[in-house]
């Protein structure tokens, strides 16, 4: 797989170029419908999110509709729970489909109806071989299949047998329907392919009316068909299905759709597949579908990101037809560009070592001005209290620090943000040696439109008062898995992938500006110098509060791009 070059992402997008050449040749009657077929067997992740903007995206784009359509072929894996998801998660992305949601399994009757015509055209058959020897009879990609020997029967006889499997005559497994298309054919998937199967399972819109279920196979490109949708956009991984898709839709004389198969988005450092994801929710490796490290919609959205900043991924990453994977940099990198414009600057301090200014008159309490973000002027401004003893953050003191340390040290001084200049006076210790804090002093003159406040002083930091703030838990992610590969299929398989033993770290005692307290659930902040943070959608409260990091503020995406010009 070819990495994706970091400079050459150009927006590109072929499919955009053949609906295009269609308006031209007038091939859809001035009409442009897409859809977006998910199977509910799971929650939507990262690479649902590239095919629904791609869907959506293109009926907007040429005034078309697309429909949100759940592909709900197979009961044993599917769930109301997940159809709840994945609508929610299409509308936060911000779309919308056209009339109503539609459900594969509404067409089951018409389904059947069409296998019945292939039966009477006497292009389908029912076999008695079980999954075992279908697999051998099919052959291999070097030599021919072999026919079953039921192959032949009558299309009296396959009536008779298709009915009495609908009707529940025969055991799961027992019998299957399939497609009399050639053994021969270079094409696996054309080898006389199953489209119907015996399955008793309680399915999750149409209980217990059907003991037999189509294939994918043989609902998908008729689902699209009975919806008459334009351009049925698919992943490479279908384009083998595709003459089977085209087949059908021939054989049964209906109205044909045009297949279009892209690459899927993969991503560095993740795992785009319901199944493995599901692998990790049930395994408890992660704490639900939608932990904040999970590359699915919902954790997404409860680590910060917002629905925009994953549209402007899908915008860059484009269409393309060859697989590729894409870093996870530039993911992070347009949440950062959208959080910049619109998330508030306030402070909160992590890992709090605390400063008391000897010279700043004790229980005096001061209420400063602070910008609520500097990129937007219409956020205006906010007080945040001042006073004698303040936090600021372990790592912005050293006492015995490198020469380019611009940050506290003995006899140094720095800027408080949004306050004054102080000095580092004396650093108290513990038995142990371990520093429990700072006794510095404080230039009066140095606020903000005051006498000193010019002075050049390299470094600023960030600080909370003692007294009025308030504790905080901030949960910092990072990489689920070790690897930028994760795992390839036997890997996964044998259950040898490697997650990260440092993807989350939970900081319990974090110090916040009071104002941050009375937070919404999912509103997002920058806190000062340390990274975008997010108010937790499940476990915030005005008690205790609790941040997710959701990304941090160095960009490693925006230094590889520049290097590249
Ligand atoms: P998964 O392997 O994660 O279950 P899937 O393709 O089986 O994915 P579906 O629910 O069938 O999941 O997918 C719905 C739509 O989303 C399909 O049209 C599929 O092509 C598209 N899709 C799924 N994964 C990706 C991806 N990584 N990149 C782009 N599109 C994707
Ligand atoms: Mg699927």
């Amino acid at each position: 797989m070819n990495k994706q070059n970091n400079t050459d992402l150009n927006h590109s997008n072929f499919i955009r170029e053949i609906v295009k050449e269609g308006i031209k040749t007038n091939k859809w009657k001035g009409r442009i419908c897409t859809r977006f077929p998910p199977e509910p067997n799971g929650f939507l992740h990262i690479g649902h999110a590239k095919s629904i903007c791609l869907n959506f995206g293109l009926a907007i784009e040429f005034g078309g509709t697309c429909n949100l359509r759940f592909d709900d072929t197979n009961p044993l894996k599917e769930e109301n729970v997940y159809v709840k998801s994945i609508i929610e998660d299409v509308k936060w992305l911000g779309f919308s489909w056209a009339d109503k949601i539609r459900y594969t399994s509404e067409y089951f009757d018409q389904l059947y109806d069409w296998a019945i015509c292939l039966i009477k055209k006497e292009v389908a058959y029912v076999d008695d071989l079980d999954a075992d020897e279908i697999r051998k009879y099919r052959g291999t990609l070097t030599e021919a299949g072999q026919n079953s020997p039921f192959r032949n029967r009558s299309m009296e006889e396959n009536l008779d047998l298709f009915k009495r499997m609908k009707n529940g005559e025969f055991l799961d497994g027992a019998k299957v329907l399939r497609a009399k298309i050639d053994m021969t054919s270079g094409n696996l998937n054309m080898r006389d392919p199953v489209i119907y199967r015996i399955l008793r399972a309680k399915h999750h819109r149409t209980g217990d009316t059907w003991c037999i279920y189509p294939m994918y196979d043989f609902a998908h490109g008729q689902s699209d068909s009975i919806e008459k949708i334009t351009h049925s956009i698919c992943t490479l991984e279908f384009k083998d299905h595709r003459p089977l898709y085209d087949w059908i839709i021939e054989k049964l004389n209906i109205y044909h759709p045009q297949q279009i198969e892209f690459a899927r988005l993969n991503l560095g450092f993740t795992l785009l597949s319901k199944r493995k994801l599901l692998k990790l929710v049930n395994e408890k490796h992660v704490s639900g579908w939608d932990d904040p490290r999970m590359p699915t919609i919902s954790g997404m959205r409860r680590r910060g990101y917002t629905p925009e900043a994953i549209r402007d991924f899908c915008e860059r990453i484009g269409v393309a037809k060859a697989n590729s994977t894409v870093e996870m940099a530039l993911l992070e990198h347009c949440l950062r560009e959208d959080l910049n414009k619109r998330a508030t600057r306030v402070m909160a301090v992590l890992r709090p070592l605390k400063l008391t200014i000897t010279n700043y008159p004790e229980g005096q309490i001061e209420e400063l001005y602070a910008e609520n973000n500097p990129e937007d002027p219409q956020s205006g401004t906010r007080m945040v209290p001042f006073s004698r003893e303040l936090y600021i953050e372990q790592e912005d003191f050293m006492e015995d620090p490198p020469k380019k340390f611009f940050r506290l040290a003995p006899g140094k001084e720095v800027r408080l943000k949004h306050a004054y200049i102080v000095k580092c006076e004396e650093v108290i210790k513990d038995r142990n040696g371990a520093i429990t804090e700072l006794k510095c002093t404080y230039d009066p003159d140095s606020k903000t439109g005051g006498p000193t406040a010019g002075r050049k002083i390299k470094g600023t930091l960030h600080w909370v008062s003692v007294k009025q703030a308030r504790k905080a838990e901030v949960r910092i992610y990072n990489h689920l898995f070790i690897d930028e590969n994760p795992a390839n299929e036997q890997e996964w398989v044998d259950g040898k992938f490697a997650l990260n033993a440092e993807s989350m770290e939970i900081l319990q005692d974090c110090k916040i500006e009071p104002a941050l307290a009375s937070a919404k659930p999912g509103a997002q902040f920058q806190f000062l110098r340390m990274g975008y943070f997010c108010a937790d959608l499940k476990d915030f409260t005005p008690d205790s509060p609790v941040f997710n990091r959701a990304v941090t503020l160095r960009d490693t995406w925006a230094k590889i791009t520049k290097q590249n010009k």
